[in-house]
């Protein structure tokens, strides 16, 4: 199979022949369509995880099953699917035997058994999702991680009717989070420092859009604050200051990964504010389904640039550049 490898980092993915995976009990052989790019694969472009290589990345990834392992009883050669980052927990610790498989500690995910920037994908059927009837491969993709993400994100933050509700940081998580927001029906008004982006925001549906810079907090109280900040930025510092955005009983879950240090958070703010700080990641798998079932109904639309995977170094780098509009799909 044809495949973009990582065989050094900070340098070019190569693209190789390697051999074709075969399925051990429990898995299954994935003829892949489409992967999206997310930002998680810079850091792992640039050595973050510390992954042992050659590796192949891409955890976005869709495809049609044409093989299955011994023991694979739930799906069926033909079936498309799609595999989110946290397919299999050991089975045995605390977290997997209350049913929590995908928060196990020793879960695995593509870092153990490749990923989607490839022909063919091995996987675990247990990290494996039905695509909806009439879903198109490249809208499906970026709904197994950022659609997952953001959708557990909304949910966990518990939304009211009538709350109103901000998303932080507008790439191919935040897009998503916006959109979900206002498919279930919620005021929900966009945070960004680029005005270049107020219009398509607003195409997208959001209620406002409010520019901000590095320090949104006091902007956003201008505004009247909000019960909810979905926040997918990937700088502590926007989010320490959104925290000042909060109205009463507010919270904010925090999804984007940060590199720039510590969130830091005022203790009288949260006592006498009664404010929430959360993080969130792809939780309940009820989540994902419920984005994929928004999207092939139409309610949600991924705003994609679509490329062949052979571009996949260029595309990286312009993701890098922060100019891609939302997300970018490899198509194979
Ligand atoms: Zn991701
Ligand atoms: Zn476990």
């Amino acid at each position: 199979m044809r495949a973009a490898v990582i065989t050094k980092y900070n340098a070019d993915w190569e693209l190789k022949t390697l051999p074709d995976p075969r399925p051990s009990a429990g898995q299954v052989v994935i003829k892949i369509a489409a992967c999206g790019l997310c930002g998680t694969d810079l850091h792992v472009h640039h050595g973050l995880f510390g992954l042992p290589l050659p590796i192949v990345a891409g955890h976005e990834p869709v495809g049609e099953i044409v093989e299955l392992g011994a023991g694979v009883v739930d799906f069926k050669v033909g079936d498309r699917v799609g595999v989110h980052w946290s397919q299999k927990g050991c089975g045995r610790c605390r977290v997997c035997q209350t049913g929590n498989q995908a928060h196990c500690a020793q879960a695995q995910s593509w870092m153990n058994l490749g990923g989607g920037n490839s022909e063919l994908m091995l996987a675990w059927a247990s990290g494996c999702t039905l695509l909806p009837e009439g879903l198109a491969y490249e809208a499906a993709a970026p709904i197994f991680c950022a659609g997952y993400t953001v959708m557990s994100g909304l949910r966990n933050a518990e939304p009211k009717p009538g709350e109103r509700v901000a998303v932080l940081g507008l790439g191919g998580l935040g897009h998503l989070a916006l959109q979900f927001s206002r498919a279930v029906g919620l005021e929900t008004w966009a945070i960004t420092g680029q005005a270049s982006k107020v219009d398509e925001l607003k195409a997208m549906g959001a209620s406002d859009v409010l520019l901000a810079s590095a320090e949104p907090g006091p902007a956003m109280t201008d505004a009247g604050g909000f019960d909810i900040v979905l926040s997918t930025t990937n700088a502590s510092k926007q989010v320490s200051s959104a925290m000042g955005g909060l109205r009463r009983n507010g919270r904010l879950v925090s999804m984007g990964v940060t590199t720039d240090g510590p969130i830091t958070v005022d203790p009288m703010s949260l006592l006498l504010g009664q404010r929430q700080l959360r993080g969130s990641s792809q939780d309940e798998k009820s989540d994902l389904v419920e984005a994929l079932d928004l999207v092939a109904a139409g309610k949600v639309k991924p705003v994609l640039e679509t490329y062949p995977i052979a571009r996949v170094n260029e595309v990286r780098e312009r993701l890098k550049q922060g100019k891609v509009r939302y997300r970018a799909v490899l198509l194979h």
